[in-house]
């Protein structure tokens, strides 16, 4: 078996000394491979790889850039302050969402008889499951139906939540919007930092 160049390409660094080279390899089986590296020596000194993935039709590609280091630090430090954040404030939701609104919707429930077969009809009329009664069966025991009900008063829910129950409260505005600012920032160093990145 073996690994064949089948295509190869050169972009211009940042400083245009040198170039990103990118390399596509295939082997026997129609297996493909693709190495991309950062040949200047400058460059290398002040940039660093920075690689995420994203869907294109339905396929999950690799987008790589080389960013300043310093960008990608500063980039590192907001995106842990909003990481940070949100899983506070989607505890906080949840808290407030559980305290407030978990009896008005258990209330929902309160006429169906408590089987799997009554709760995903209700469910699937709610527009909350998407699974078919076989696999939803498959999923849940019967004991954990009561849990599995009270589940669906989190932050990941919300919006359903406040559709179905007609709420209309604005501390969970508050709580959704308080990560704002520090998400702001967030953006605003990713903005930075791809405007001085070269791929
Ligand atoms: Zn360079």
């Amino acid at each position: 078996m073996s690994w064949e160049i089948v295509r190869e390409s050169k972009e211009p660094c940042g400083c245009g000394l040198g170039f990103v080279l990118t390399v596509v390899r295939s082997d026997d089986w129609n297996r493909t491979d693709e190495t991309i590296s950062l040949q200047c020596s400058e460059c290398v000194k002040n940039y660093v790889r920075y690689s995420y993935d994203y869907q294109r039709s339905g396929m999950i590609e690799t987008a790589t850039y080389w960013v300043k280091k310093e960008d990608y630090k500063a980039f590192l430090q907001s995106k842990s302050e909003v990481d940070a954040l949100q899983v506070i404030a989607n505890k906080d939701l949840t808290e407030y969402l559980r305290l407030h609104y978990l009896k008005p919707w258990m209330d929902l429930f309160s006429d169906v008889p408590w089987n799997k077969k009554s709760i995903w009809s209700k469910l699937k009329l709610l527009g909350l499951t998407s699974y078919s009664y076989s696999t939803f069966s498959g999923k849940i025991k019967v004991k954990d139906l009561t849990e599995f009900v009270e589940s669906f008063v989190t932050y990941s829910s919300v919006n359903q939540i406040t559709k179905i129950l007609s709420i209309n409260d604005n501390n969970i505005e508050t709580i959704a919007l308080s990560t704002q600012s520090v998400r702001q920032r967030y953006e605003e160093a990713r903005k930075v930092m791809m405007g001085n990145a070269f791929s």
